[in-house]
């Protein structure tokens, strides 16, 4: 069949088309010998997605150990982590700025009238506590307890990935301080778990359009198209801004640190950023992402395996944007005086949450949650965005999974790795 000669990432964007069309004829009710098609989708979308989660936490905690042992010493460890630190929290600022400014300059919460009546104040107080309660936000200090977990069995199984990705530092390190045959042993064990996980990754992708569709067909299914009214603008800024940061701010960090060509990035990188868009998790993205950065974009085992599943976890431009731009809107549609101070307040903010948040669908409301506590407006505004979160979701995960990758690409070429997107040759060309 030709559509299976196309490339991986052509299929996926057939799919979530096709998908879009499917979920609004279908809608909820629709089905056929007492099945609904939405429940056929939430079936084979879940499979997917459990497929995609169950390697996890094996692939963070064996990329995490090869990559850090790989790199023999603090001396290395410490270079590559804290050009990745600096890439990091480099990128996050960028990606809030721009935030802050299409805030600012489009104003999306400032209306005529009353905005109280504008936006109708009615959150949906239950539905705004499952999606908010049952993500365990706390506050700040919260987030940051669990990077120490005290059970790290515990904290894999719970999803935790900042302990995880702790622990695996800590035991990739001090594989390079136990005897030889004793370190080998480990070595080598992990970099077979870690090979293997690819492996099924590179099955599962062979599924991914099949997964895209049932997922975003759902999706579609239970949202439909709806006029987003008093929102629209607040949901154009959000766009706008994850756009220019996407299109505009890491093409040039690539083009002008990393010395490559953005658009043979944005190709290499498409099955991913495709996946992301339609899980609306960065962390069950994170095999294929792995998989793009590596096979695609040529980026070592040793830097992506290092940078990447950090970076799944820590570094979220997407989300620090959107928080900042959320937190702002809501703001000004209560009609707060947005001083310098509290702006300021909120770029911090924005930056600390951002690093806490989990890869997972509407993670950010927790973060917008803390947000909104510190500058004293009450929680019911994260009401007022539910309706636009999930596409605001979809978009900002795919920025999160690309300035990841981006961080892989500018890393490696600064540890001079020369063959990061070079042209293929017409030898290696098939
Ligand atoms: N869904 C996002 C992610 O997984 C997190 C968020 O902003 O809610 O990257």
């Amino acid at each position: 069949m030709q559509v299976l000669k196309l490339k991986l990432h052509w299929q996926i964007l057939i799919a979530l088309i096709l998908a879009i069309i499917v979920g609004l004829l279908v809608g909820r009710e629709v089905g056929l010998f007492g099945v609904t098609f939405y429940a056929l989708f939430d079936f084979i979308g879940k499979l997917f997605l459990n497929a995609l989660k169950m390697l996890i936490v094996p692939l963070i905690v064996s990329s995490i150990i090869v990559g850090v042992s790989g790199l023999g010493g603090s001396e290395h460890l410490g270079r590559l982590g804290g050009k990745t630190l600096a890439y990091y929290a480099t990128t996050s600022f960028f990606a809030i700025l721009v935030g802050l400014l299409m805030a600012n300059l489009i104003q999306p919460g400032v209306v005529d009238g009353d905005p109280k009546e504008v936006f109708g104040f009615s959150a949906d107080m239950t539905l705004l506590e499952e999606t908010v309660g049952d993500k365990d936000g706390g506050d700040i200090v919260e987030v940051f307890l669990r990077m120490i977990p005290p059970n790290i069995v515990a904290a894999a199984a719970e999803g935790q990935m900042l302990g995880l990705i702790f622990f695996s530092l800590l035991y990739g390190f001090f594989i390079t301080r136990i005897p030889e045959h004793q370190a080998k042993m480990q070595g080598d064990f992990f970099a077979g778990m870690f090979a293997i996980m690819m492996r099924i990754t590179d099955l599962i992708m062979l599924l991914a359009p099949i997964g895209v569709f049932a997922l975003v067909a759902k999706t579609v299914a239970d949202t439909g198209l709806e006029a987003f009214g008093p929102l629209a603008l607040f949901f154009l800024t959000a766009v706008l801004a994850l756009g220019t940061h996407f299109l505009v701010v890491l093409p040039l960090l690539l083009y002008f640190v990393g010395r490559v060509n953005p658009l043979r990035h944005y190709s290499a990188m498409g099955a991913a950023l495709l996946t992301a868009f339609s899980t609306a998790s960065s962390s069950a993205t994170l095999p294929i992402t792995m998989d793009c950065v590596k096979n695609n974009a040529g980026v070592s085992s040793r830097t992506s395996s290092f940078v990447l599943p950090l970076g799944a976890t820590v570094n979220m431009d997407g989300t620090a944007l959107y928080e900042c731009v959320a937190a702002i809107f809501i703001a000004q549609a209560y009609g707060l005086e947005l001083t310098f101070a509290t702006q300021f307040l909120i770029v911090v903010l924005a930056l600390l949450t951002s690093i806490g948040v989990a890869g997972i669908p509407a993670a950010s409301l927790v973060a917008i949650a803390v947000i909104l506590g510190a500058i004293g407006l009450p929680l019911e505004g994260i009401g007022l965005i539910l309706a636009v979160d999930r596409i605001l979701d979809m978009t900002r995960t795919a920025v999160n999974v690309f300035s990841d990758s981006c961080g892989a690409v500018i890393i490696a070429r600064s540890e001079g790795e020369t063959g990061v997107l070079q042209p293929r040759t017409t030898a290696n060309r098939g």
